[in-house]
């Protein structure tokens, strides 16, 4: 057995042994093509799983998932490119608010997105809810939008990272998710073969998130940043909370709404505009367009007040093919057609929320899949009408369910209310953002 047989390879991880860049190298390249099946791939992935990677390890397999398949060359935009990911979390519509911010600021936007699985939602589903938006174009039509307007977000190419589409849906079926080496290699490999110079990436943290404590979600958010910056990056990390949904509405298109309502500023208070003033500013920095976060925000505000934001928003959708007077007037997204209010049985505080089961209750009234080949109903889900913290009185809203299938309702409306703790005693909203 040479050191590089697969068998060899995967006995070396089992014992605990590091590999070489050249060992990784053959796995992932020998996985993509093919020449590594499935069962040693499995096999090797829990050894790591078990047994981990050591830093430079996870730089190897980084930098080996990103030549697996092309790199956008996004040389021919000029200015900044920036992008950002988040690690998933319910009513997470930032990047439907960041994307014409940034563009009405003059960064451009050029990104490649997945879609959503399981209880978190994808923002090329929030798209596909607007009438007639393409998320398919070529490599020639995104580039020539994004040159034009300033942003374009479409599904990622199957020639991009083609090692991580393979072995992501091995993971999903071995119980080898959660490792921390493998969500870096997954998600910063996907990034660096996406072209922008710039990546900001939000780790959330809490009940809804992958991460569900603090601890966990620095640790990942420290190897995030430490192999996007070894692969010549310019990276930075935010830890945001996901103890409650970040928006009010949980489904597709009630959060491409909700996102023009934040733009167009109709709300007083909003956890989905002040992440996407964060998260918006410091991507201005790194682009280099301001010095500071203080005038980056400034800039952010001024593009949503003027109303640059919310136009850019229709030229964007518009440029995909999508009906573009959705900014103007919501109501033309798709809508449900049954709705129902679930209220508070007796006067009490909200004590908080299990985020996780509040996307489950979406999906159950048919905004979310379980496998990726079911349909979705583009207008179900929920609007929470209550925050943590918020006191209630006896009857009062805590949230409306919407789906096109009344049978939905009984299920659907079970787990939204045991997803919402009721308590005698007010508590504390948690903080929206997690010190680094
Ligand atoms: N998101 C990804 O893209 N990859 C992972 O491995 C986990 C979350
Ligand atoms: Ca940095």
């Amino acid at each position: 057995m040479t050191s590089l047989s697969f068998e060899g390879l995967i006995a070396a991880k089992r014992d605990g042994n590091s590999h070489t860049a050249e060992q990784i190298d053959r796995i992932v390249l020998g996985y993509a093509a093919g020449e590594m099946p499935d069962y040693q791939m499995s096999a090797w992935l829990m050894a790591v799983y078990l047994n981990g990677l050591d830093p430079d390890e996870t730089v190897y397999l980084t930098d080996a998932m990103v030549r697996s398949g092309r790199v956008m060359d996004l040389s021919s935009i000029p200015g900044p490119k920036v992008d950002k990911h988040s690690t998933g979390g319910v009513a997470d519509t930032a990047t439907l608010v960041l994307a014409p911010l940034l563009a009405a600021c003059g960064v451009w936007v050029a990104k490649m997105s997945g879609r959503g699985l399981g209880h978190t939602g994808g923002t090329l589903d929030k798209l596909e809810a607007i009438p007639g938006f393409r998320i398919e174009l070529s490599e020639e039509e995104f580039i020539d939008q994004v040159r034009r307007i300033g942003v374009a977000v479409i599904a990622q190419s199957p020639e991009i990272d083609p090692a991580d589409k393979k072995m992501y849906a091995l993971r999903d079926v071995t119980a080898t998710v959660p490792s921390i080496p493998l969500i870096v290699g997954s998600i910063v490999s996907k990034k660096v073969a996406g072209g922008a110079d710039a990546i900001l990436l939000d780790v959330k943290v809490g009940s809804g998130a992958f991460m569900k404590t603090e601890g966990d979600a620095r640790a990942l958010a420290d190897e995030l940043v430490r192999v996007g910056e070894a692969l010549g990056k310019r990276v930075e990390c935010e830890l945001t909370d996901m103890d409650q949904p970040l928006g009010n509405a949980v489904g597709n298109a009630l959060e491409v709404a909700e996102a023009i309502k934040v733009l167009r500023r109709e709300y007083a208070q909003s956890a989905l505009w002040d992440v996407s003033l964060a998260s918006g500013s410091r991507l201005l920095v790194m682009a280099g367009v301001e010095d500071d976060l203080d005038s980056a925000r400034a800039r952010i505000e001024e593009a949503s007040l003027s109303g640059a934001a919310i136009e850019k928003m229709r030229d964007w959708i518009g440029a995909q093919g999508g009906d573009g007077g959705v900014v103007d007037d919501p109501s033309r997204l798709p809508q449900a057609g049954y709705s129902r209010e679930v209220r508070a049985a007796k006067s009490t505080y909200v004590t908080g929320f299990d985020a996780e089961g509040v996307g489950r209750a979406a999906m159950l009234l048919g905004a979310g899949r379980a496998t990726l080949s079911d349909r979705i109903d583009p207008g179900a889900g929920l609007v929470l009408a209550v925050r943590t913290g918020d006191r209630v009185e006896a009857d009062g809203l805590l949230g409306t369910l919407y789906t096109s299938n009344e049978d939905l309702f009984r299920d659907a409306e079970d787990r939204f209310r045991s997803s919402v703790h009721l308590g005698d005693s007010p508590v504390q909203p948690p903080p929206l953002f997690h010190e680094r």
